[in-house]
């Protein structure tokens, strides 16, 4: 057994973003996809990432794999299963790509073998259903040893990579010397930001694709105002702290558990801080419950290490802190919920100490919710500082961050301004159709 698993795919018309394009935009995007059937005649399009559920990764292809086969392209997802080694292996990976050592373990020959191990148990069924000529598309670390065998079979390879860090440090080169050989057998590289790509990767090969948000995903579609709030006060969720408040304003944060989130230290700095902030203000930090993400397994020592965090703190703090766990058990359902705390929070904070590109600031701006957010990786190419949101340069001072929510709350005409123009700046630079038509010039270039 492979492990192996197919995403089912629910194709969706590209027409369906004429309510909210101009027509010109809509009839671009449609030759595009003219032109990338005539491209891909016969061949499959597969994408192969580790997770259907949870994270960045799986929010964008959910969207682009559905707007991709409304347009008749044969457009295929697997996901790769792992075990509990290949994870841990691939996690430190990702934690070093963004600068940090993670579990602190090594990417030595005993790491080499427990991430081939589990590629190794699904390259042969891979390698039976891509035909040569087929074009993968391998999503991060996690896939990026499946390259070189694909490409032998006669596939035209390309690597996403949705993580990276400007500067490079010890950690940044120890992942990329684990990586280098596994990468450099892809046609071409992907990433969110050129500055991620390393010095060896062939800049004729290398596309900047900034990732996007889809306005009609059930994370982003309209809701009413009832439907927002039975969302947000479904019992249940709140995992620490009383039950969300019914009268108060909320700051709020979004993410999975990972470290380097820093949903602890919004919540260190909320409580530090807690008298610069108007009393009827209220912290919610909420992520997907800790067991729903299969390829992240830090996420249950993160929760546990907030909980515990929370219960430290003193009574005033708690009183005006929620933790929340949102179900994973049903995607639609739990993208809902999110859908619904972004548009009912006041201000959404994205604390991260690095992020290749954050979905989580996205959304509220397409939401038109004035946002806080770190100035680092790719976020600062998603909010225009004193425009459309507010960046902060040093992502752990608690006291900065503090100080620009306090000027937000006191100023809700500036909060409408930033929420305006970022719902603005998503409209124009972050949505499926300018992601789809960058892929169609890469696929041009690579099947030339
Ligand atoms: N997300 C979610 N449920 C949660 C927490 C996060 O659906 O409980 C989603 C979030 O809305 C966003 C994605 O997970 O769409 C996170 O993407 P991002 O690019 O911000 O970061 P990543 O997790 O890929 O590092």
């Amino acid at each position: 057994m492979s492990g192996l698993l197919e995403v089912p795919v629910v194709p969706v018309a590209l027409a369906r973003l004429s309510t909210l394009l101009p027509p010109e935009r809509v009839q671009r995007v449609e030759e595009y996809a003219a032109a990338a059937r005539r491209l891909l005649d016969g061949r499959t399009l597969w994408n192969v990432s580790s997770t259907a559920r949870g994270g960045g990764v799986a929010e964008m292809l959910h969207t682009l794999v559905a707007y991709a086969a409304g347009t008749g392209i044969d457009i295929r997802w697997l996901v790769i299963g792992g075990d509990a080694d290949f994870f841990a292996v691939t996690k430190r990976i990702h934690n070093r790509l963004h600068g940090v050592p993670g579990d602190g373990g090594a990417l030595d020959a005993g790491a080499r073998a427990a991430y081939d191990a589990t590629l190794a148990r699904h390259r042969d069924e891979l390698l039976r259903r891509v035909r040569p000529g087929d074009v993968v598309l391998l999503h991060d670390p996690q896939t990026a040893g499946l390259a070189g065998a694909l490409r032998e079979r006669g596939a035209h390879v390309v690597w996403r990579c949705h993580v990276g860090l400007d500067e490079t440090n010890t950690w940044t080169d120890d992942a990329w010397g684990f990586l280098r050989p596994l990468v450099e057998p892809a046609h071409a590289c992907v990433f969110s930001r050129e500055e991620f790509a390393p010095a060896w990767v062939d800049r004729r090969w290398l596309r900047v694709v900034p990732p996007s948000l889809d306005p009609f995903s059930p994370k982003n579609a309209e809701l009413s105002a009832a439907e927002v709030e039975e969302l947000v006060h479904r019992p249940g969720m709140v995992v620490e702290g009383t039950a969300l408040p019914r009268d108060a304003r909320v700051v709020l944060q979004v993410s999975r558990w990972d470290r380097l989130k820093d949903m602890a230290g919004v919540l260190d700095a909320f409580a530090a801080h807690l008298d610069d902030l108007p009393p009827d203000v209220h912290l919610v930090l909420a992520g997907p419950e800790a067991r729903g993400v299969a390829d992240d397994p830090e996420a249950a020592e993160v929760l546990a290490e907030c909980r515990g965090q929370w219960r430290a703190l003193p009574g005033r703090a708690r009183a005006r802190t929620h933790l929340v766990s949102v179900p994973m058990d049903d995607l639609v359902d739990n993208a809902r919920v999110v859908n619904a705390l972004q548009r009912w929070a006041s201000v959404v904070v994205q604390k991260s100490l690095a992020e290749g590109f954050g979905l989580t600031v996205t959304e509220p701006m397409w939401k038109a919710r004035p946002v806080v957010a770190s100035a680092v990786g790719g976020i600062r190419d998603q909010v225009e500082h004193g425009v459309s949101g507010l960046l902060l340069d040093d992502p752990r001072d608690g006291a900065a961050l503090v100080a620009a929510l306090a000027s937000l709350l006191a100023d809700p005409e500036r909060c409408q301004d930033l929420g305006r123009a970022a719902h603005l700046r998503v409209r124009d630079h972050f949505l499926a159709d300018r992601h789809l038509i960058q892929y169609v010039d890469l696929f041009a270039q690579l099947l030339d």
